[in-house]
């Protein structure tokens, strides 16, 4: 097979973690990503044996494998908090997370690496030294707080997400993914989820070509793509290096649809989940189909 491209999106496990899988298939899905509890919340019960049950039938009826499944944690959870008790209850969650995948027959778990929560002043803002101070001493609470939980826990990899660097969401330079990876201990158990909302409002633009190539060759330099382990398929609101969050449907926004052929036409992000996260899911099927559209045979 020449193209090897496994594409879904973030749906709903509402009603059971099972649910994700059949929502999956009904758009058409051959990876998907989920909640594996109420991401808005701290605690959680348990996966009872009657879940766990229907979901590994569901997951063998669709003939989706776990490597293409990214669950997401919850976005409660900050593993670099400046504060004890506020850092204590993320990690505490994080391996309760990770857990649950391990329980799920799941291999990879998707998180935000997490904010500095310092304030600034607009003067410290313009001083790239004390920024990087500020994010430097984050990233190393970061990477403790991965080895910690890594060593509480059996095979799942935690995957780092980019971000778009909205407020002190750190994660949003390739060299912040990179730092930590260099910081924690077991690398066969980290890895990267690249979002493209997120990249390009980072300000790394992949619109053509020629700025494609070179983003990824960056992106090769300093992180290695022996780390991507899944994508965030989504189309930008707002504009490159804007630092802003908010996606948008393929096409429709800042990027447009060139980013996605090429992605599609790349064999690098070959046998990973790439998941759509666009705001309108009425046309997750048809997005799913437009991506498998542009692979040139
Ligand atoms: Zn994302
Ligand atoms: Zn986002």
């Amino acid at each position: 097979m020449k193209h090897n491209k496994f594409v879904g999106a973030h749906v709903s496990a509402s009603g059971g973690v099972f649910n994700a899988v059949k929502n999956a298939e009904a758009i058409g899905a051959k990876a998907f990503a989920l909640f594996t509890k109420n991401q808005k919340r701290w605690d959680a019960k348990p996966l009872d044996a009657k879940t766990l049950d229907k979901w590994f039938q569901a997951l063998e009826e669709s003939g989706i494998e776990p490597k293409h499944i990214l669950p997401h944690d919850s976005y409660l959870i900050n593993l670099g908090h400046p504060e004890e008790e506020k850092l204590i209850k993320s990690r505490n969650a994080f391996v309760d997370e990770l857990q649950r995948c391990e329980i799920l027959g799941l291999e990879r778990l998707n998180f935000h690496p997490g904010s500095h929560l310092v304030k600034l002043s607009a003067k410290e803002k313009r001083d790239e030294l004390r920024v990087a101070e500020v994010e430097n001493a984050c990233l190393n609470v970061i990477a403790e707080s991965i080895n910690i939980a890594l060593d509480k826990t059996n095979g799942v990899k935690a995957v780092i997400e980019n971000t778009a660097g909205q407020g002190t969401n750190l994660g949003y330079k390739f060299e912040h993914l990179a730092y930590i990876i260099d910081k924690v201990e077991d690398k066969s158990r980290v890895g990267v989820c690249i979002d493209t909302c997120h990249m390009f409002t980072a300000g790394y633009d992949i619109r053509t070509r020629e700025t494609y190539d070179a983003t990824w060759q960056e992106f090769d330099n300093i992180v290695g793509f022996e780390y991507l382990s899944g994508m965030h398929i989504n189309d930008s609101k707002p504009p490159l290096g804007s630092r802003v969050d908010r996606h948008h449907s393929l096409g429709e926004g800042e990027i447009g649809l060139d980013a996605f052929r090429f992605i599609m036409n790349d064999e690098r992000m070959d046998d990973i989940p790439l998941v759509l996260e666009t705001i309108d899911e009425s046309i997750w099927a048809q997005e799913i189909e437009m991506l498998y559209s542009f692979i040139q045979e």
